[in-house]
């Protein structure tokens, strides 16, 4: 898949903060450091710079990022490499969602946020994928159960959920298999169980690694149902 341009476009706290809901959405929500600059770049083709979770002052926002945006509506930022000899895809959103698991801010932050996540998740129409990081190699945290939860609860029947490991090259040992990447049995048993828990069994799980660039054509094949929507 060809992937012209990222840009960032906005940071928004409540749906109204949300850009015009005019094309498709795929969402990639995990916890801070999980891997998911990392990953994302990693899928679009971007060195580093098109995309990072750190932006200051943004990491308690819904990212948007628009990808192959129209010419028109560039802004200053441009990012150009292309690929050659594949097919254009048209323009859709990229959305980062930090987590809500950010370190010491007050209970009613926390809540506004569960409230604006969950009134996405149920609401937002263009949605199409929920991308849900979780790390290859310790498996589900607390906050991962509660975005499962919070899934399983809101999240209409017709938007995709996938569980993508990160960091698989991590788990592995000696130059062939880094190549690949792997994730231990019991990672994968508490994962699968952590998803059942919580209503989300069925989901698919992709093992990926923004390194070796494992699962890239598993995430392209979800992330195609946001682009040619
Ligand atoms: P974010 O906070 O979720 O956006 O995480 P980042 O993408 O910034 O990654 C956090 C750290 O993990 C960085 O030091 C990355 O270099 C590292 N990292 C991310 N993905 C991978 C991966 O697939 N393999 C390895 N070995 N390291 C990774």
């Amino acid at each position: 898949a060809l992937v012209r341009r990222v840009l960032f476009v906005t940071g928004a706290i409540s749906m109204a903060g949300c850009p015009p809901a005019d094309r498709g959405e795929a969402v990639f929500i995990g916890r801070s450091n999980v891997g998911k600059s990392s990953l994302v770049n990693m899928v679009t083709n971007r060195k580093s710079l098109a995309y990072t979770s750190k932006r200051p002052g943004k990491t308690q926002q819904f990212n948007y990022f628009a990808v192959n945006d129209k010419p028109g509506r560039e802004k200053e930022i441009k990012f150009g490499d292309v690929v050659e000899g594949e097919k254009d895809l048209d323009s859709f959103y990229i959305v980062d969602l930090p987590g809500f698991g950010f370190a010491k801010v007050p209970d009613q932050q926390r809540k506004e946020w569960a409230d604006f996540m969950r009134d996405f998740l149920a609401n937002r129409r263009t949605l199409k994928v929920v991308f849900h990081l979780v790390d290859g190699r310790h498996g589900p945290i607390d906050e991962d159960a509660t975005i499962m939860k919070q899934v399983g609860e809101s999240l209409p029947k017709n938007v995709a959920y996938v569980v993508v490991l990160t960091k698989a090259d991590k788990n592995a040992k000696g130059p062939a298999k880094k190549k690949l990447g792997k994730v231990s049995i019991d990672v994968l048993n508490t994962l699968r169980e952590t998803m059942r828990e919580n209503k989300v069994g069925n989901a698919p799980i992709i093992v990926t690694s923004a390194e070796t660039k494992l699962g890239r054509d598993d995430i392209w094949r979800y992330l195609r149902i946001a682009a040619e929507a």
